[in-house]
Parts: structure tokens; sequence; C-alpha cells
């Protein structure tokens, strides 16, 4: 443990004698190098996990005594001579964060290679960390007013209303459930849910959330983006009425926030549906755990502490002693081989409810269509077969989703008579055409700016647009489309851009709902978890691109994002025989296409994990990355040599221990500058998640210190089981 006397540390010259010492952990910037707790004295000892207010410098901050009570003049305490600061306020009002939640916090700032004081306290509510005991004893009374009246209420309605009648199990459903409930598999082994789109995934979670909720436990349900998944919030609260349920995402207010957290934290609320910060939350009761779409990338924190959701539920169900249950159509390569492995157990629903089938998937071979047609001008082309499969559903009073995962007008404007393009002034990237204000965007760092009227290089008049975004797409298909009664094809586009105002993505979904729409153009955001009744067309319009680059997730993340979008149509049973995914490819012999073609995702993953066992990548072995961001390139290529010469003496001097590590030479990262910073990154790689992790423990502390040397690096981190390289 390391204290100063006056800039960070909680030692002063007035301490009574014969007072308690605790150790509390505060949020430590990273770059004072101190990670571990401080010492505080108070009157009285106080139970871990209590919440408190202590003095840091001239400031005041919120802590959390830990676990073990430092006492002075032992290795860890003050240095002789210091005396200590008593602590300031201790919010009595609270219960203290259980011995659980604080394991997960010391786990996860460990693992992740983060300060457990920052950890633990960026991810209490931030309203918390400004609260006064007095206005936290305001805000406990009034939650347990609205709780009474809750209560009240529920009673009331119980005596009028009956429970909605439960549907009759499918075969699968009920055979998942009852081998969750057999007695050698209740035990706390993870479950990985393979199911199809459609095949009741979510009556399964309903049916063990009341399980739990009986025996009186709370329960955890996951998310990877909220706002894409209404239904399930309205599912959940439907089911449970007579529950609480509260939300934790980052779309709340801070007063809403630290509401739901102090409810869930309370033992109020008996249900948690929220995104990944939601595992982090104190849930004193907790007894099962769910997570929907266990395989989607939000899962995976992008900064601070870059965690995923994921596997930190599996790690919190196991340290509890609980159920987790990971439910995805195309899960994780990850979590697929722990289930092979035996790790986790699998359990499959492969055919949909109701008799519906899964969307043929027929695929139009670019290489075969005629240059030209249908809107081919400046993007790639539209094909006949496409806007044919598009009419019919219009004809018939059906929906069509066309996907196209690039928001924008187009990508790029360039200048025909000379060799302009609109680059982004501060990134090494090209700023996207929107035509809808006339703009160039950059979509990294933010920058924009109105179209220039002419070249900015050669004066020329005539600039262009190069390829097809969203835009385009909504502005290409009018002309080639007939409405039902003659009018004109009612076409509604869905992306980051036209969902940016709080509820339009809620009013834009309940206009295709109620079928006020013939053609949903839209981005990923529209492929996952919207229970559409009407689409029976989901056309994948451009989805080459990710089956070639150096990402060597792309194939993984395109595979689920096709399946996922292919799950979007014919949900309605009676229309799902003439359901259809239509794939415009230039590649239709691609196995990732074949896979697809036949919704076998089993043959998909087979043929990945094979090629990722050959080249030795996860989950065949463990990455870590150091990213860096600086003002040169000099100056983060100085920063990652001297953070290389560090591992590789520390890998001569003990190698045998870190031996299966690999150390990769740092190179400029896929964006190579965004904002002016140019982001360098350097890999560790190895078969031992063990070994890796001993060796980023001793790293990290180097890491810090060398900060102090290399000025020009504006930031850096530790990226442990990276998402993306
Ligand atoms: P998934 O989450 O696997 O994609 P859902 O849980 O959304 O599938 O179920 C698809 C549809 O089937 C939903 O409309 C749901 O209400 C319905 N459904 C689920 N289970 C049953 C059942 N046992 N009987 C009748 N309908 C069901
Ligand atoms: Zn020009
Ligand atoms: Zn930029």
């Amino acid at each position: 443990m390391v204290q100063e006397r006056d800039s960070c540390g909680g030692a002063t010259s007035q301490a009574p004698q014969s007072a308690a010492h605790l150790s509390v952990v505060v949020d430590l910037p990273q770059h004072s190098g101190m990670r571990g707790p401080l010492t505080y004295t108070h009157p009285i000892a106080l139970p871990p996990g209590t919440l408190v207010q202590v003095p840091l410098g001239k400031r005041e901050v919120l802590g959390l005594v830990w676990d073990a009570p430092v006492v002075q003049g032992t290795p860890d305490g003050p240095p002789q001579g210091w005396t200590l600061r008593p602590l300031s306020a201790v919010l009595e009002q609270l219960p203290p964060l259980s011995a659980h939640w604080r394991r997960l916090m010391a786990f996860t700032a460990d693992y992740y290679q983060r300060g457990l004081g920052e950890l633990a306290l960026s991810v209490l509510p931030p309203e918390l960390r400004k609260a006064t005991p007095a206005a936290l004893e305001r805000r406990s009374a009034r939650l347990g007013q609205a709780l009474a009246k809750d209560a009240a209420r529920a009673q009331q309605q119980q005596t009028a209303e009956t429970a909605p009648a439960l549907p009759t199990l499918t075969a699968e459903q009920a055979a998942v459930l009852q081998a969750m409930s057999t007695p050698e598999h209740s035990s706390s082994a993870p479950v990985l849910l393979h199911g199809v789109t459609g095949s009741g995934k979510t009556e399964v979670y309903l049916q063990l959330a009341q399980q739990a909720l009986e025996q009186g436990h709370q329960v955890l349900v996951m998310v990877p983006e909220i706002n894409l998944t209404p239904q399930l919030e309205s599912r959940l609260r439907e089911r449970f009425a007579g529950r609480r349920l509260v939300t934790l995402h980052s779309g709340l207010t801070p007063a809403q926030r630290v509401n739901h957290w102090l409810q869930a934290h309370l033992g109020q609320a008996d249900l948690l549906l929220g995104t990944r910060l939601s595992v982090m939350a104190s849930l004193p009761r907790l007894g099962l755990i769910v997570v929907d779409e266990e395989h989607d990338p939000s899962y995976k924190q992008q900064e601070g502490a870059r965690y995923s959701a994921r596997d930190l539920a599996v790690y919190r169900a196991h340290q509890e002693g609980i159920r987790v249950v990971l439910g995805s159509a195309t899960p994780s390569l990850e979590s697929w081989r722990h289930a092979q492995q035996g790790r986790y157990r699998l359990l499959r629903m492969p055919t949909r409810v109701g008799a519906g089938e899964l969307p043929k998937v027929e695929l139009v071979d670019l290489n075969l269509q005629p240059r030209g047609v249908a809107g081919g001008a400046g993007g790639s082309l539209l094909s006949t077969a496409l806007i044919a499969a598009v009419q019919e559903r219009i004809d018939r009073g059906e929906q069509s989703l066309l996907l196209l995962n690039r928001r924008g007008y187009a990508p790029v404007l360039q200048c025909g008579a000379c060799s302009w393009k609109s680059a982004c002034a501060h990134c090494s990237a090209w700023q996207v055409f929107h035509k809808v204000d006339r703009s160039l965007r950059c979509h990294h760092c933010g920058a924009a700016q109105r179209v220039p009227r002419a070249c900015p290089d050669c004066g020329n008049l005539d600039l262009s647009a190069v390829g097809r975004g969203t835009e385009r797409l909504e502005e290409q298909l009018p002309p080639l489309l007939r409405g039902r009664e003659g009018g004109p094809a009612r076409i509604l586009r869905i992306d980051a851009d036209t969902t940016r105002r709080a509820g339009s993505l809620q009013s834009q979904l309940a206009q295709v709902h109620d079928g006020d729409v013939d053609v949903l153009v839209g981005t990923q955001m529209v492929a996952k978890g919207h229970d559409f009744r009407r689409i029976t067309l989901v056309a994948a319009v451009n989805p080459d691109g990710a089956l070639f680059t150096s990402d060597f997730r792309a194939p993984e993340r395109l595979f689920a994002l096709l399946m996922q979008a292919a799950g979007r149509a014919g949900r309605d049973a009676e229309q799902s025989e003439r359901s259809r995914m239509l794939i415009q490819t230039g590649h239709p012999t691609h196995p990732l296409v074949q896979a697809l073609k036949r919704h076998d995702y089993e043959a998909f993953a087979a043929s990945q994990l094979e090629e990722r066992e050959a080249v030795g990548l996860p989950p065949f072995s463990h990455l870590a990355v150091l990213r860096v961001e600086a003002r040169t390139v000099e100056a983060a290529q100085a920063f990652l040599a001297d953070a290389t010469a560090w591992v590789r003496a520390d890998l001569d001097a003990f190698g045998s221990a870190h031996s299966p590590i690999t150390v990769y030479p740092a190179v400029p990262a896929p964006v190579a500058r965004v904002a002016d910073l140019e982001r360098w990154q350097m890999l560790l790689e190895s078969t031992s998640r063990p070994a890796l992790q001993v060796l980023l423990r001793q790293w990290s502390p180097q890491l810090l210190a060398l900060r102090e040397a290399h000025r020009g690096v504006v930031r850096w981190a530790l990226d442990v089981d990276p998402l993306s390289l």
C-alpha cells in the first residue's frame, strides 16, 4: 500500500489514537499508481461493504470499507510516524455490499487489470457518489413509501384480476426445462441454450424466472441493448405483473439509475433487466442469471475496465452457486467450445414454435446479374430478383426488410476530375456523405462539415457519391416499386441516424407493427430481437465486405447477424412457409454462405473452430492487447518498445513460468489515427490463461511507471480477451 501525505492519501495529523483502522477503497485516478485500499480511522469497526465518505486530499469522496482492516505497523500499514485521517461519514441507511459482490469486484479488477477502487466505485450509480447521508435517507424513505403503495395496489388488483394464462410448453421447451430440473443438472454448471430464432427461448427464461421468484430469489436478465428488445421488457412485466421489475442501462436518467440500483440493492426489486453494466448490480437475493443473445459483442465493455459481462455473469453465478443460462441462436465460438468440452451444458431447441419454419435462404449470385440494372449506378446493384421479391410482398400486403449495415448516403464523396476524396482531417478514415442534411461526417471522431459546393482541390463542381448506405438505398427504392393502391411504396429507414431522439425508435417500430410500412430499410439495429409479425422477406443487400477482412471474428459476426436477420421473417407461423431470406453475394460458394443457406450453425461453428485451431486463435488461445493513443507515431512506438522490452526481459528471466506466451510486434490499429491521435497496439497470446494473467499482473505496474517517461502518450489500456484486434 502506498500513501502520499498531501496529494491523495488519507494521512494527516489529527486522528484519535484509539480508533479502529479501516481499509477503504476509493476511486483513485489510474495515473496515481495507487490501486489498493487506503487506511482511515473510525471510533468503531464497520462491516466490509459499508459505504462511507472519506477525505481524499482536499476532496470528500465516496468509499467502500474493504475486507482486511489494516493494522498500523504491519507491512501493509502506513509508514512509521504517519497518522491517519478519520472517516467523514457513514452511509448507515444502506446495507453493506455483500461479500459476493465484493469478490466479483476484486476478480474483475484483477482479471481486467484495473484499480479495485476505480472499478468498484465506477459501477455504482453516479448519483450515489454525490449523495450526502441525509439525501440518501430521504431517497430510501421515498422508495420505502413507493414500495408500500405498490404492495397495496397489487393486493387490490389480485382480488379483481387473474394470473395471465401460461402457454402450453412445446415439447422442446418442456424437455429443456426438465433437463435443468433433474438433480444431477440442477447444479451450477452454466447452461448454453442453443435455440433457433422463434424457438421460444424467452418462454424458457420466463419459466426459470418464475421458479426462482417462487423460491424468494431475485432474477437478473441481461440483454445486449435494451432499446432493441422492447418485447422482452413487456413480456416480463406482463408475466410478473405482481412483482417489481427495474431496468439498468445507459438510457436512464441519473435519478432513475440510482433509484433502480437502490431497489435492487435493498432487495425491493425482484427482477432486474439490464445491459452489460447490470452484471455489476448489487442483488442480495440473486438466484438466476439469464444472458440473452450471449454472442452479442455489446456485452464487452470497450472503455475503462474492458470486461465481458457475459463472462462475468458466468463467474458470478459460479461464485454464488446459482444458475446461469446463456441463450443464443448463434452462440459465440467461446461458449460453443465450452459446451463441446462439457464445461457448459448444451441444451438445444432446433425448431420454431407452432410448426413455423425458418425462412428459406436464396442466394442471388451477383456475378450472373447484368450490370446497370435497378439502381446500379453509384452502388453495388439491386438485383431484379430482389426487387421482384419485394414487389411480390407489397402486392400481398406483407412486409420486407432490407438489411444494409452501413448508415449514411454513401461512404465517400469523390471528385470526378482529380483524386480528391472526402478524407477526415483528423482520422485515417473517409467522411461519410449524409444527403439528408448535406453533411460530411466522420463516424470515428464525429467531425462534421457541410458538403463543399466544389472540389476543395481543383474547383470541379462534379462531386460524386461512391458506394451505398441506408439513406441511398431508401432513395433508390421508390422508383423501382409500386405501392398497393397504385401510390408509392411506403419505405421506412431505421438506423442510428433516424433514432437519435428519445422514443423515435419506438414510434418507428410501431409504424412497422401497425402495417403502415411496406419496406423497412435498416442496419443491424433492426435485425436484433424484434418480433415482427408481417415480415416475410429479409434481404441482405451487400454482406460480402465482411467475408474478407483482417478481423478474424468478422465471419462469426456476419453469420450471427444474418441468422438473426433471417429470424425476423416468418415469425407468424401462418406466413412462415412463404417467408424467404435473399442474400445478394458475389461469393455464393463461400462456406459461410453455404452454411447459412442450410441454417446450419453447427457446421459453420465446426469450420470456424477448425480454422481457429489451425492458426491458434481464440478460443484455442487467450489474447491481451495493449492499446496506445499518442500524439505522434514515434511516441506510440517508443512506449510500446519499452513495454515490449520489459515483457521480453521478464519472459527471459522466468521463461519456464511464462513459456507459452507469444509477444507480437507493435502494429498500427486498423483505424490508425482517430481525432488526431495515433493508435498503436501490441498483442500477447498464450495457450494458458493463468500464465497470461500472471504476466499481466506484473506488467501493468510497469506500464504505469512508464508513463512518466512517455509524455507523448495520451492514453493506454490493456484489453484482456479483446473482441477486435
Ligand atoms: P426466441 O426468443 O427463441 O426467438 P420467442 O420466445 O420470442 O422465441 O418465441 C417466439 C414466439 O412464439 C413468440 O411470439 C412467443 O410468444 C411464442 N411462443 C413461445 N412459446 C410458446 C408456446 N409454448 N406456445 C405458444 N406460443 C409460444
Ligand atoms: Zn477535384
Ligand atoms: Zn474523424
